[in-house]
C-alpha cells in the first residue's frame, strides 16, 4: 500500500474534522434501503437531534451535499431574483454567499471588512436603515477563512426589527459555539457535517423560521433538488424527496447522540475553554492570533513574517504528523489555522501546539521551549 509510514496522521484542519470510532463503525455497516420503516425512524431520530443542535423548534432538513448546497437552498428558496440583500462578508465564506448570491441574480449590498476583522452590529444596522427594501442578510457565524465569529445574537436583534431575515452561514460554527436560532432570531441556518458535527463529509442541514417560511412561500420555486417545500413535506413523514445518503445519516446519528450526552452548553463552555487556552499557548510563543474577535471552532494564527509559513505547515505534518490548513487565497502562507472542534480534545490541541512549537525551533525560530504549552496548560487550568 502506498504511504504507509510509522507515524499517527493528525488531523486539525477546519474541515474536515476527526470522526469517532463509533461513527466510523457505523460507516463501515452495510447499505439499507433509504425508504424503510428503519431509515424513516433513524431522519426522524437525526432531525430531533438536530433540532437541538441548531437551538430550535422549527424542522432540521438533511440535504446530501457539501455545506455549500444548504447555502444554495437558502438562497434559492428564500429570495427571488432581483430582491436586495445585504452581505455581511468578513472572509472567503462570506464571499462564497455572494458566489451563491450571485448565481441566484440577487441585488448585493455589500458589507466588509478587512479579512481578521469582523462585522460589528452598528455597520449592519446603518446597512439596514440605508435600504429598508432588503429581503434577507447573509452572514456568517465562524468565518472558518479568518477565524473570526460574528456576534450573531446582536445581528438577530438588529434584524427582528425590521421585516428582513437572517440567514447564517452556521457551517464550522454550529456545534462548536454558542448559536441559539430561536432566541437569538435567526431566520435561516445552515451547517455542513464534515465541521464540528464529527462527520465526514456529505451531508448539510438547514432550518428556516417561521419568519422564513412565509418568506419561502410567496417566493417562486427556484431550485429543482433544493426547493425546501419537497424537503417540508417530506419530513412531515420523517422521509426525504429524493434518495439521501443515509449511510451518512446513520453515521451521523452516532455522532449526534455525543453531543446530546455532553450537553450543548457543556459542549459550548469546552470549547471556548480550549480555544482560550490555545491563545494563551499561541501569544506564549510569541505569535498572534489572526482574528480580532476570535470564535471557539478554530485558533488562527499570524505567521510571523521572517516564517516560511506554508514551509513550517510542510514540515509540521511531514516530522509530527499534524496536519494544520493553510490560509486561503491571498490568506496562503500568512496564517496557519488550527481546529479544535468536534472530536478534538485539550491534549489533542496541546499536543498540535508542542508539536508547532518543536516545528518552529527546527527552524531558528527564537522561542523558550516549552512556553506555549505552559501557558495553554495555566490558562485551561484556570478554566474550570
Ligand atoms: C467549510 C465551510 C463552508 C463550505 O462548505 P462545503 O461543505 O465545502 O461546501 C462554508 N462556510 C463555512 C463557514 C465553512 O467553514
Amino acid at each position: 500500500m502506498d504511504g504507509i509510514r510509522n507515524m499517527k496522521a493528525r488531523l486539525f484542519t477546519p474541515g474536515p474534522t476527526p470522526v469517532p470510532e463509533d461513527t466510523l463503525l457505523e460507516l463501515a455497516r452495510p447499505v439499507t434501503y433509504h425508504r424503510a420503516a428503519e431509515a424513516k425512524a433513524i431522519l426522524a431520530e437525526v432531525s430531533e437531534d438536530l433540532k437541538y443542535v441548531f437551538q430550535t423548534a422549527q424542522p432540521v432538513f438533511t440535504l446530501t451535499s457539501s455545506g455549500t448546497g444548504g447555502m444554495e437552498a437558502a438562497v434559492s428558496n428564500a429570495l427571488a431574483a432581483g430582491e436586495k440583500a445585504i452581505l455581511c462578508t468578513a472572509g472567503r465564506w462570506g464571499e462564497r454567499w455572494r458566489g451563491v448570491l450571485k448565481a441566484f441574480g440577487a441585488n448585493i449590498v455589500t458589507v466588509e471588512v478587512p479579512y481578521g476583522k469582523a462585522v460589528t452590529p452598528d455597520m449592519l444596522e446603518a446597512a439596514l436603515a440605508a435600504h429598508p427594501d432588503t429581503k434577507v442578510v447573509f452572514t456568517t457565524l465562524s468565518e472558518t477563512s479568518t477565524g473570526v465569529g460574528h456576534d450573531l445574537e446582536a445581528f438577530g436583534k438588529i434584524v427582528a426589527k425590521t421585516p428582513a431575515l437572517l440567514a447564517v452561514d452556521g457551517i464550522s460554527g454550529l456545534g462548536a459555539m454558542e448559536c441559539k436560532m430561536d432566541a437569538w432570531g435567526l431566520d435561516l441556518v445552515v451547517t455542513g457535517s464534515q465541521k464540528a458535527l464529527m462527520m465526514p463529509p456529505g451531508l448539510a442541514f438547514i432550518s428556516a423560521s417561521a419568519k422564513a417560511w412565509a418568506k419561502i412561500d410567496a417566493t417562486p420555486v427556484r431550485s429543482f433538488y433544493f426547493d425546501l417545500r419537497r424537503y417540508r413535506k417530506s419530513l412531515a413523514e420523517s422521509d426525504t424527496p429524493f434518495t439521501p445518503g443515509n449511510t451518512l445519516i446513520k453515521a451521523q446519528r452516532v455522532s449526534l447522540k455525543r453531543i446530546r450526552a455532553e450537553g450543548i452548553e457543556n459542549l459550548w463552555a469546552r470549547h471556548s475553554r480550549i480555544a482560550a487556552a490555545c491563545r494563551a499557548g499561541v501569544e506564549a510563543l510569541g505569535l498572534k492570533v489572526f482574528a480580532e474577535r476570535p470564535n471557539s471552532a478554530l485558533t488562527v494564527i499570524a505567521v510571523p513574517a521572517s516564517v516560511d509559513g506554508t514551509a513550517t505547515l510542510k514540515a509540521l505534518e511531514k516530522k509530527y504528523g499534524y496536519k494544520l490548513a493553510d490560509g486561503q487565497d491571498t490568506l496562503k502562507g500568512h496564517i496557519w489555522r488550527l481546529s479544535h472542534m468536534g472530536y478534538t480534545d485539550s491534549f489533542d490541541v496541546l499536543g498540535a501546539l508542542s508539536a508547532l512549537e518543536l516545528t518552529l525551533l527546527d527552524s531558528g525560530f527564537k522561542l523558550e521551549v516549552g512556553a506555549g504549552v505552559a501557558a495553554f496548560q495555566k490558562t485551561y487550568a484556570a478554566g474550570k
